[in-house]
């Protein structure tokens, strides 16, 4: 994978930069990411929290993540993009959305979780290990 790995927002007035491999790629079923980005799951990278470099205002909305943490999901103060978040317990770590990526098609999803929460209308990979739950 080509680093720096790079990506922003909608109106393109927060970006980010990303200065080493993902740890994990994932895409999470759960109720709150469907709710926060208003799809059927959200995709997203887990990425070493000291890699990610954020440039541009934007704010954060603290969610009770499905493990029970803390969960502080950013997004763009101007046109509202779901683009990375923090969660209280894992903090070495960082989400960042997929489909934010400047470049979305280097995502490559390793695992479905919290699938128990997941739509009726929701597709997944059937190649994919699946938890009911989180892995971690
Ligand atoms: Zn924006
Ligand atoms: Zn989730």
């Amino acid at each position: 994978m080509k680093l720096p790995i790079t990506g922003g927002c909608l109106c393109g007035k927060v970006r980010y930069e990303i200065s080493a491999p993902p740890i994990d790629s994932v895409n999470c079923h759960c109720r709150t990411c469907q709710k926060s980005v208003g799809a059927a799951y959200l995709a997203f990278m887990l990425v070493p929290a000291s890699a990610l470099t954020i440039t541009g205002d934007y704010k954060e909305f603290a969610t009770l993540s499905a493990s029970g943490h803390t969960l502080y999901r950013g997004f763009c103060a101007e046109c509202g993009t779901s683009l990375f978040g923090r969660n209280s317990y894992f903090t070495h770590v960082r989400p960042v959305a997929a489909a934010t990526l400047d470049d979305p098609s280097i995502f490559q999803p390793k695992k479905n979780i919290w699938v128990a929460d997941a739509q009726p209308w929701d597709i997944m990979n059937p190649d994919l290990p699946s938890y009911a739950g989180s892995p971690w």
